[in-house]
């Protein structure tokens, strides 16, 4: 199927590796103007915006509030508008749950789940006002079945289920579409020490991990589904079936 997003601008954060990274392609592949956010690696996004025309990468900590809000504005001053948000940025700080430090459970919430609300709230009148908009939260299987050693990431994971669907409610009246991508094991450097013969391989039905080009195509077709809302989609290969 041929996915079409001329004059749409497309906002992705954590848009420098991994899959935001492919996500920023596909959509630019798909016609659409391309920001992406990062916190740190300056060179990873400036490599992505040599791979898409005219794209622009903006460092921002999405866990701050205020710096949040302020870089929505920026992306708004130079594109004119936003129409597609992919929350996608996110860490790992895993342990067990009698060890893991507070810091640890803080960090991952920040990021992962509060992140994502700032940039909802500070795109949600841009969406409002122009009544579109899709959001697209890039959730986990964490969130749906727990994994052991990652109570703060299965915690920010399924809490972002919950932001999804409440967010889906809310502006569903302004014909705003806002779905959640739940990916199983993807190949990215946030899963680069789980190797192909590692015992996990064997839970996976499909028995390989998935791609971040696999992702990303999920994502370009949520970002032109004008009747989903409110959806989790898992990207799993089977893996919590
Ligand atoms: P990577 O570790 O490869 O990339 C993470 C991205 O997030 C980077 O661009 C990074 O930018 C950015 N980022 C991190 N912290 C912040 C912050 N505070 N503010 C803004 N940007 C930030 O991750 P993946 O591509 O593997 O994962 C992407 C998303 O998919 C995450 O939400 C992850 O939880 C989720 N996911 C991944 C799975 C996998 O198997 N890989 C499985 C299920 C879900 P910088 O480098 O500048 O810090």
């Amino acid at each position: 199927m041929k996915l079409i997003l001329n004059n749409k601008v497309a906002v992705i954060t954590g848009g420098s590796r991994g899959i935001g990274k492919a996500i920023a392609i596909r959509l630019a592949e798909c016609g659409a103007s391309i920001a992406i956010i990062y916190s740190g690696d300056a060179d990873s996004a400036a490599d992505v915006c040599s791979q898409i025309t005219g794209a622009k990468a903006y460092k921002c900590d999405v866990s701050d509030f205020a710096a949040a809000k302020e870089t929505v504005a920026a992306i708004v001053c130079a594109f004119g508008t936003i129409d597609i948000l992919i929350n996608n940025a996110g860490i790992t700080r895993d342990g067990l749950i009698m060890s893991m430090k507070e810091d640890a459970f803080d960090r991952v919430i920040d990021i992962n789940l509060k992140g994502a609300f700032n940039m909802i709230r500070h795109c949600a009148a841009v969406f409002a006002k122009k009544r579109s908009g899709k959001i697209i939260n890039i959730s986990s299987i964490a969130g749906i079945i727990g994994n052991a050693g990652q109570a703060n990431y299965s915690a920010s994971k399924a809490g972002l289920i919950g932001l999804t669907k409440a967010t889906a409610r809310e502006l569903a009246s302004r014909n705003v579409c806002c779905n959640a991508i739940a990916p199983g094991f993807i190949s990215t450097d946030m899963t680069a020490e789980i190797g192909e013969d590692n015992p996990l391989m064997a839970s996976i039905p499909l028995s390989r991990m998935g791609t971040p080009e696999e992702v990303a195509e999920l994502a370009a077709f949520l970002c032109t589904a004008d009747y989903i809302t409110g959806e989790v989609i898992r990207i799993d290969g089977g893996l919590a079936t």
